[in-house]
């Protein structure tokens, strides 16, 4: 038996139990995988609170990194004693669990478990958004929300290494301050100030190209009214809240504005891509160009702790649990 956090219900962060389980054999196809550190995202709030369904009961939590244990029958390419790391396979909140081999991505030298759990999620939908969703580079304007977030920061980094300018937004000084000394060339306050109104100043009113919205009901509608003509709103979070059903003829109404709704499930479904995206993060983390920022860290039974943190905007940068 090992330790986990389970949930019978949906709900609030209370939902939560620390939970002895049991892990089994590897069937065909897994490996079985100690792990070292575990990552928090803000997914794991939308399967606890049902949000987003998952079977109940369920070991929550998307993210991790450590090392097999045990490989089941037909799994070429793991063996006992390797490093690995994953993002989205559900079942992390787990000192150990089971997971299909071909989610688990070899974890260079170079990278640590703590680094590795708090990168995988965030690292690689930054990389897909940035790099898939809508090419950013030199000449590139874009807003993104929730800059100093755990997704915000990397995506500072990795755009600005890109040659974007960026408008951010948070809700503190502090992570101005933050978002700042990651990259983000603009930070506008949407807590005391108005965004539109800043990202209209900011660019004499052209509006963005680009516009990264993780936030949802909070910031619907008035993101499509930072971009520009043809801009795409790239729809990639709940964080307020989902976004009401619209009528679509306001992206006409707004300037023939594109819109897509995308998740890092469909960007890594085949392995070749999983692997790609994976790669692309390893480098530029290895080479420097992106810092993972691990501002808080939990025991792993404290995970209830992590979420209401998470949900009441009181983290920076990554979240880890350590087992
Ligand atoms: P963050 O660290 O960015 O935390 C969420 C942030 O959202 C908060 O810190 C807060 O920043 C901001 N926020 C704004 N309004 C609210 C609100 N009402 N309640 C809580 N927070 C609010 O989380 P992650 O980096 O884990 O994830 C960021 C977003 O990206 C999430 O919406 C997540 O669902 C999405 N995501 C989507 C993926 C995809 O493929 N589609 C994959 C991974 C993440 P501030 O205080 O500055 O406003």
């Amino acid at each position: 038996m090992v330790h986990a956090i389970r949930i019978h219900q949906n709900g609030g962060p209370e939902v939560m139990k620390w939970e002895s389980v049991e892990v089994g054999e590897p069937g065909p196809g897994q490996v079985r995988l100690k792990q070292h550190a575990i990552g928090v995202n803000y997914i794991d709030t939308y399967h606890r609170s049902g949000l987003y369904k998952v079977a109940l009961p369920a070991v929550i939590g998307s993210e991790g990194a450590g090392e097999v244990v045990a490989v089941g029958a037909g799994v070429a390419d793991f063996k006992v004693g390797d490093r690995g790391a994953y993002a989205g396979a559900i079942g992390g909140y787990a000192e150990e669990r089971l997971m299909p081999a071909d989610r688990l991505v070899k974890l260079p030298a170079n990278i640590d478990y703590k680094t590795a759990a708090a990168m995988m999620l965030q690292g690689m939908t930054v990389r897909y958004l940035l790099r898939q969703t809508y090419k950013v580079g030199p000449g590139t304007i874009m807003l993104l929300h929730a800059a100093a977030g755990g997704i915000g920061l990397i995506a500072c980094q990795w755009a600005r290494h890109l040659g974007a300018t960026i408008i951010g937004t948070v809700s503190t000084e502090e992570k101005a301050k933050l978002a700042k000394e990651h990259g983000c060339t603009h930070v506008i306050n949407y807590k005391t100030d108005d965004f539109v109104k800043g990202v209209k100043e900011i660019t004499k009113g052209q509006g963005v190209d680009v516009v990264y919205d993780s936030i949802g009901k909070d910031t619907f509608p008035a993101s499509l009214d930072c971009l520009k003509p043809f801009g795409l709103w790239v729809s990639f979070g709940n964080a307020s809240g989902p976004v009401s059903a619209f009528d679509i003829t306001i992206l006409a109404g707004k300037g023939s504005l594109y819109a897509t709704r995308p998740t890092l499930v469909t960007y890594t479904a085949r392995r070749e891509d999983l692997l790609a995206n994976a790669n692309e993060l390893f480098d530029v983390v290895g080479k420097g160009i992106v810092k993972i920022t691990v501002n808080h860290t939990y025991p792993l039974k404290d995970a209830v702790q992590a979420h209401r943190d998470l949900e009441g905007r009181k983290t920076t940068g990554s979240v880890v649990l350590l087992p």
